[in-house]
């Protein structure tokens, strides 16, 4: 066969300047395409090669990839199945074409990001190099023998004109050959391709080489002086990826240690242990393959999403996989590969597709599984880890009502002992004592065991059992929990008078009367600040502190939803002033002496000593009047 001439068939105008207009922002993926046609061609030997129709050996397999600075050239060699003449008018002269015709067609009208989003739909991968080449050669040679198997060369110089002839070439398999334009000059260099093929390439199931690395090679037969074996240091070929990533393998075949080592791999720069990992493996009715890793989070703002890589058949597509997951696991770690999700589609149109939402069920579901297998087999292990899980499952159990259903049997509540309850368990535990008269079951909880400690100690003198609820989401939680669990509320344990939030109606007998509490109020609000502080009395045990502040469970959540933009401030009403009440227990020994004290201005001092030290219990004395207060008690000692 001579030389030939033909046209690339198409039918609607010249397609190149459109493949570079519409896909300019994405122009990297050109490598990924051409390497995994380069994967797939050798994946298709090895089949056909154990099916027993190969002849040949097949050999080294390795695919390379080279840069060529002088001639700008980029180019990509594999061993793979080739293509004969007639295959590279039908795949390449015909078939890319017309769905890149039809992609044309289509998007003519359409944004750059839509269009991006849609491209690998329809299968532009080859063409996709001349995004970035002014030229683009290649050269093939089939497996196949005997009849019009001659190798063949192929050029295109981005117009629908393109050449073909036979060429002389030894080895089996496809080169194509990539002359960079002069728009994309940083495809040659070496430390771009690296970059690409490691975000790419780096789990593809064939060896590639790009580059060397400098190894230490054993010397043979010499050792020094201690006996140990030396080493020279070796210039080899660098082969960039590992073509049996841990998630291809079998679960019962990898040990923990290689699962710790895999992450290391997938976060180089991350220096933290996961904290435990879910292997991912189905066949039906979809094909889905991957590890999922529990990071370990210091800090709530360390949290990220977009931590997990999505791939295809090994092939890395993208690290953003809303709406592939379940939300709250988007921010777990690890790997989700999958060729069973339409990868290459617009965002909506993922959320909205059968396969996906029975994928993100799934993995839903055996994250859950996972999870209640873990409690199950060890429930040690697993309260020590709870603390640092707690984030992702209140977060899983707030937003998904499935995975609620599923991790109400291992989700644990710790109590200010450090001791951790399933629900069921700490309902029977609180449940003779923490009922009120209407037979609704109170839980009590602190959001800082150290700042609310004395409320923390006068509801466990009542042999009350008070939660740990310090977690960023645990306000929310409280909230769905609440809902969650029939005839129970919540109480924060600073929010009132213990004998209020559990109300028994067994207060005991006041011995004030009305009256004296009229005196007791007006002493107290000539001494405190009456727009912040509303007095109130109680009769409480003679052993309970004479005064205490509290603001109540519905005005704090008011101004917790405020913090966070929302509440009252939302719905128009400005920001609420900070108010809180004063409870005065009237059965204090202290009230009463107030009450028969007959000097003013002692009267005074013992009130604002009262008032001080309620307010310093609540963190509410600061500045000049907390150097006042530190005065007044050294003269009381004096
Ligand atoms: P797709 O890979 O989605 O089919 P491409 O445009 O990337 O679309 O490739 C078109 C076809 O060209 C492939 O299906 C394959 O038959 C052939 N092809 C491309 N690259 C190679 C290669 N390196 N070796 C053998 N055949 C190839």
């Amino acid at each position: 066969m001579t030389k030939q001439k033909g046209n690339i068939d198409i039918k609607t105008e010249n397609i190149f300047p459109i493949i570079k207009k519409f896909l300019y922002s994405d122009h990297e993926i050109f490598l990924r395409e051409i390497v995994s046609n380069a994967v797939d061609a050798t994946q298709k030997l090895k089949t056909l090669s154990s099916m027993g129709k190969v002849k040949d050996e097949l050999g080294d397999l390795t695919i390379h990839v080279e840069v060529d600075k002088k001639n700008k050239t980029l180019t990509v060699r594999d061993r793979g199945i080739g293509m004969t003449a007639e295959e590279v008018e039908k795949y390449i002269n015909q078939i890319a074409f017309s769905s890149a015709e039809e992609f044309v067609k289509k998007f003519k009208n359409k944004s750059e990001a839509e269009s991006n989003a849609i491209i690998g739909h329809f299968g532009l991968g080859f063409y996709s190099s001349f995004m970035v080449s002014e030229n683009v050669e290649i050269k093939t040679k089939t497996y196949k023998k005997g009849g019009s198997t001659k190798a063949m060369h192929w050029e295109c110089d981005g117009s629908p004109e393109y050449t073909i002839e036979e060429i002389e070439k030894e080895d089996r398999g496809t080169e194509i050959i990539l002359h960079i334009d002069d728009e994309n000059k940083e495809f040659l260099e070496d430390a771009k391709i690296n970059e690409l093929l490691n975000k790419y390439c780096k789990f593809l199931p064939v060896p590639i080489q790009f580059g060397t690395e400098k190894i230490q090679e054993p010397i043979e037969g010499k050792k020094d002086k201690d006996g140990n074996q030396e080493t020279k240091e070796v210039e080899v070929p660098k082969i960039i990826n590992d073509t049996n990533p841990l998630w291809k393998s079998k679960p019962s075949d990898a040990k923990e240690e290689d699962y710790k080592e895999f992450y290391r791999k997938l976060y180089p720069y991350s220096f933290d242990e996961p904290l435990f990992h879910i292997h991912l493996n189905v066949d039906y009715p979809f094909n889905l393959t991957g590890i999922l890793y529990f990071p370990k989070v210091k800090k709530d703002y360390e949290l990220q999403r977009n931590k997990i890589q999505l791939y295809s058949n090994q092939v890395f597509v993208t690290d953003s996989v809303e709406g592939i997951v379940p939300d709250f696991l988007t921010l777990l770690h690890g790997v989700i590969d999958s060729p069973d999700i339409p990868l290459n589609v617009s965002r909506s149109y993922l959320q909205s597709d059968g396969n996906v939402k029975k994928i993100s069920s799934y993995i839903n579901k055996k994250v859950a599984d996972k999870l209640a297998d873990l409690f199950k087999k060890d429930r040690e292990g697993f309260e020590k880890k709870w603390d640092d899980i707690k984030i992702f499952i209140e977060y899983g159990m707030i937003s998904e009502p499935k995975f609620y259903d599923k991790a109400e049997k291992f989700a644990l509540l710790k109590n200010t002992d450090g001791k951790y309850f399933t629900f069921d368990e700490y309902k029977k535990h609180i449940e003779k004592t923490q009922q009120d008269k209407d037979k609704k079951t109170v839980f009590l909880y602190t959001t800082n065991q150290d700042e609310q400690y004395s409320y923390v100690e006068t509801a466990k003198e009542r042999g009350y059992d008070v939660l740990v609820m310090d977690g960023a989401l645990d306000s929310h939680f409280i909230n769905n929990l609440e809902q969650k669990f029939e005839n129970s509320s919540f109480a924060r344990v600073d929010s009132n008078t213990i004998d209020k939030l559990i109300n028994k109606d067994e207060e005991a007998p006041s011995k004030l009367d009305d009256k004296q509490k009229e005196e007791v109020k007006t002493v107290f609000e000539r001494n405190i600040n009456k727009q912040t502080f509303n007095v109130v009395f109680e009769s409480m045990s003679e052993t309970d502190l004479p005064v205490v502040i509290m603001q109540n469970e519905f005005m704090r959540r008011m101004k917790d939803m405020e913090a966070i933009g929302g509440g009252s401030g939302m719905m128009g009403l400005g920001a609420m002033p900070e108010t809180y009440e004063m409870i005065v227990n009237t059965n204090n020994p202290l009230i009463t002496k107030v009450l028969e004290e007959k000097d003013e201005n002692t009267q005074n001092q013992i009130i604002k000593q009262v008032y001080d030290l309620a307010r310093l219990s609540k963190n509410l004395l600061k500045g000049k009047e907390l150097t006042d207060f530190v005065k007044r008690s050294i003269d009381i000692i004096e």
